[in-house]
């Protein structure tokens, strides 16, 4: 077994999220624990990460002897086999496992996760697939929405803004929005300030409430 230390995540299902969590992890700088039950799949990641076994992770018994109760989080992506998902995650929150991410297929799914104990359930192809709505527009180049209503955009400036100060433009009474930085092409992102006067070919690091972000970034 892995002894877990702080900032240790067990990853269990080597798929392509499971994958791409493990991978990240592991830039990151973080010990990981993956599991998988294909052998051929753990045979080809042994050589990137340091610790990857093979396993049914749905078996409790197997999951405690390989001290996966020791760690503080997990992240549980088995996704076609929902059975297995929902085994895996109630196998977790038996072992007490504080912090329990589980991937969903769908909607249904993701309610059966909660039930189970997961404490975080991600829904990777419906938020791709609003990110990707807001993206193929052309009107946002960037778009990251927080749980609350709340998000973060890049778009154009709006021609509005153009040659004059934000301080001049007042797009946060005007639009509900505030601008939080200015990427210029060939030059460092800059912070917002008012007295930063916005050029044609600048893109705006915008934050405020989705919809409002959404509407300023339809603007011409
Ligand atoms: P993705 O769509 O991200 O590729 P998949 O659901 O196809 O996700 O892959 C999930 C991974 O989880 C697969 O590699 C599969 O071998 C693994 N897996 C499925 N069931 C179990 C289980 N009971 N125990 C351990 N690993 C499992």
């Amino acid at each position: 077994s892995v002894a877990a230390t702080p900032g240790s995540v067990l990853v269990i299902g080597l798929g392509r999220f499971g994958g791409a969590v493990a991978d990240s992890l592991v830039r990151l700088g973080h010990e990981v624990l993956a599991i998988d039950e294909d052998a051929a799949i753990v045979q080809s990641w042994a050589t990137r990460l340091t610790h990857v076994v093979q396993a049914d992770t749905t078996n409790v018994d197997t999951l405690k002897r390989l001290g996966v109760g020791e760690f503080e989080r997990a992240v549980v992506a088995i996704g076609t086999d929902i059975e297995a998902s929902l085994m895996t995650v109630l196998a977790l929150s038996e072992l007490r496992v504080p912090d329990i991410w589980a991937k969903a297929l769908g909607d249904k799914h993701g309610r059966l996760l909660e039930r189970t104990g997961a404490h975080h359930v991600i829904y990777p192809e419906a938020a791709m697939g609003e990110r990707v709505a807001h993206l193929v527009t052309g009107q946002m180049i960037d778009f990251i929405e927080f749980d609350d209503g709340f998000a973060i955009v890049k778009t154009r400036a709006p021609k509005e803004s153009l040659n004059r100060t934000l301080a001049e433009s007042a797009l946060r009474s005007k639009y509900g929005v505030t601008v939080v930085g200015v990427k210029r092409p060939r030059t460092d992102f800059t912070y917002a300030r008012p007295e930063t006067v916005i050029q044609p070919g600048d893109l705006l690091i915008v934050s405020g409430a989705t919809n409002l972000v959404e509407r300023f970034a339809a603007l011409e």
